[in-house]
């Protein structure tokens, strides 16, 4: 296994679909209520922590607009999905005693905060763990692209983004049982052999800004990833 360096600030993608628990819609509290508990694991571990969180349990606009729906509305629906599930996340997260700021892309000061990237490192820097919401406030992209966004912004040393399995595997493993597990990749290796972990543009601008992506397995808690302890993928630049 890779010796894992020492993580000053990271940013965890949380998928919508990692909210709904054994449900097959929407918002499971008991699994998001884990999730910010194995949240507190890494701040504990004295890690800057922000998120970004998807909303694929609520809406997805591609899958909407494939049913008739204009694409770009259907995506702010998608981004509105988001923000749901960001207050979802906020409240179980301060149940564990995190201060926790929700940040909109799509400006909605009644219930969260506007983007402000200085403003967002500041919260991080007094110890609040910072959630980023409606992605990045524009349609046509994915939750995957803002997180790789939000990182770079940020400074994060490192992008985390929780699958199924343990890893980035040559195919899908739950469907062929030769695929095979890799510890490394680089960015290019993800681009040319389309490895579908990640959009295009997310793995693009991931490889443009530096930032590292850790792929793991979401059963796993994410200080053990931090730690080295399981398995996992690390996609960066080659040697
Ligand atoms: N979305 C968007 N722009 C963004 C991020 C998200 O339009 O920058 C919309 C898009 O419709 C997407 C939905 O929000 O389908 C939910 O995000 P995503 O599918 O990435 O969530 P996840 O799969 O992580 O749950």
């Amino acid at each position: 296994m890779t010796a894992v360096p020492k993580f000053r600030r990271i940013l965890l993608k949380v998928s919508g679909e990692a909210l709904m628990g054994s449900q097959a819609y929407g918002i499971d509290h008991v699994t998001v209520d884990r999730i910010a508990a194995d949240i507190r694991g890494v701040y504990d571990l004295g890690i800057e922590v922000c998120l970004v969180i998807g909303g694929g349990n609520i809406f997805r606009g591609v899958s909407k607009a494939a049913s008739g729906m204009e694409r770009a509305t259907a995506d702010y629906m998608g981004m509105l999905a988001t923000v749901m599930n960001a207050l979802a996340l906020q409240n179980s997260l301060e149940k564990q005693g995190l201060q926790t700021r929700v940040i909109s892309a799509i400006p909605m000061t009644s219930v969260c905060e506007p983007y402000i990237r200085r403003r967002a490192i500041r919260h991080m820097e007094k110890g609040r763990v910072v959630i980023f919401a409606a992605g990045t406030g524009n349609p046509f992209f994915t939750t995957d692209t803002a997180a790789t966004l939000r990182a770079a912004e940020m400074g994060c040393d490192v992008m985390l983004k929780g699958t199924q399995v343990d890893g980035v595997y040559s195919a899908d493993p739950k469907k062929d049982p030769t695929a095979t597990r890799f510890d490394e990749l680089t960015y290019h290796d993800v681009l040319a052999q389309d490895l579908r972990v990640m959009d295009g543009s997310a793995i693009a601008l991931a490889r443009d800004s530096r930032i590292p992506i850790l792929v793991f397995n979401l059963a796993e808690p994410v200080a053990s990833v931090l730690r080295g302890e399981v398995k996992s993928t690390i996609i960066r630049e080659g040697e």
